[in-house]
C-alpha cells in the first residue's frame, strides 16, 4: 500500500473515532448541572421591592437591592432542600438571576450563609439582566444556561421557562408564593392578576388548573412547592 493511501486511511479512522467518542459522550457521566433562578424561586425577596425608597424605584436601583437580602429576604426552604438533595448526590448547582450584578457579591455572601456552602459570583452565581429589543424586554439567561451546559433550570417566571427552552434545557416552574403573586403578578402565566386581555389571558382559576395538571403555559413541568411563606421576618405578616 502506498504511504499516501495509508496516511489517508489513518486520518479517516481517527476522524471516525472522534465522531464516535463525541456521539457516545464518553466525557460526561450522569452528573447533572442544575440551574436555579433566585427571586421567588430560592429567595422570598418581595419585601426588598416593597420597601424600595422612592428615589430607588425608577429604574430600580439594584445596587441598593443587592445589599438588602440580609434585611428582607427569606430562604424558601423547599427550594433549599432540593438544592441540598442535588448536591448530596454529587450534582452541580448554579444560580442565574436577572438582577444586574452591581454589589452582586453581597447576594453571594447571603446565599452562602443561608445554604451553608460557598456561593461565589462568576463561579456558581451569575447575573444576567434582561435586554430590550424594541419595546419588549427579553431574558438573556439562556446564554448562560447554554455556556454552563445545564440539564435542568428551575424558575418561577415565564422568562425563566423561555430561557430554558431557548437553551434546549428542561424547564421546571417553581410555584410562586401567593403573596408574591398578589404583589407582583407580572411575568407569571402572563399575569394572573390581570386575566382580561390577549397579553394576560389566564385568570387565578386558570392558574389552579395549571397547578392541578402540573404543566404550565410553555409545556413546562410544575414543581409542587408547599411553603408556609413569610411568617414574618419583619413582623409584617
Ligand atoms: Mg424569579
Amino acid at each position: 500500500m502506498r504511504f499516501g493511501k495509508r496516511l489517508y486511511i489513518i486520518f479517516f479512522a481517527l476522524m471516525a473515532a472522534v465522531i464516535i467518542w463525541i456521539a457516545t459522550d464518553q466525557s460526561d457521566p450522569g452528573q447533572l448541572k442544575i440551574g436555579f433562578d433566585i427571586d421567588d424561586t430560592v429567595l422570598f425577596s418581595r419585601d426588598i421591592f416593597t420597601n424600595l425608597p422612592a428615589d430607588k424605584q425608577n429604574p430600580i436601583d439594584f445596587g441598593w437591592v443587592n445589599v438588602r437580602d440580609r434585611q428582607y429576604s427569606l430562604l424558601i426552604e423547599p427550594a433549599a432542600e432540593l438544592i441540598h438533595f442535588y448536591r448530596s448526590h454529587g450534582h452541580e448547582v448554579y444560580f442565574i438571576t436577572a438582577r444586574p450584578g452591581i454589589n452582586g457579591d453581597s447576594v453571594a455572601v447571603f446565599l452562602s450563609e443561608q445554604l451553608g456552602y460557598p456561593v461565589t459570583k462568576g463561579h456558581n452565581l451569575f447575573f444576567e439582566p434582561k435586554e430590550y429589543v424594541g419595546e419588549y424586554r427579553y431574558t438573556t439567561k439562556h446564554r448562560r444556561i447554554k455556556t454552563l451546559g445545564l440539564d435542568i433550570f428551575y424558575g418561577d417566571s415565564d422568562t425563566d421557562i423561555v430561557a430554558a427552552l431557548k437553551a434546549g434545557v428542561h424547564p421546571v416552574r417553581v410555584v410562586r408564593h401567593q403573596s408574591s403573586i398578589d404583589q407582583y403578578g407580572k411575568n407569571y402565566f402572563g399575569n394572573t392578576n390581570d386575566g382580561t386581555d390577549v397579553k394576560a389571558p389566564f385568570s387565578k382559576t386558570d392558574l389552579e388548573q395549571f397547578y392541578r395538571g402540573s404543566v404550565g403555559v410553555f409545556g413546562e413541568a410544575i414543581y409542587p412547592i408547599i411553603w408556609d411563606g413569610p411568617a414574618s421576618k419583619n413582623g409584617a405578616e
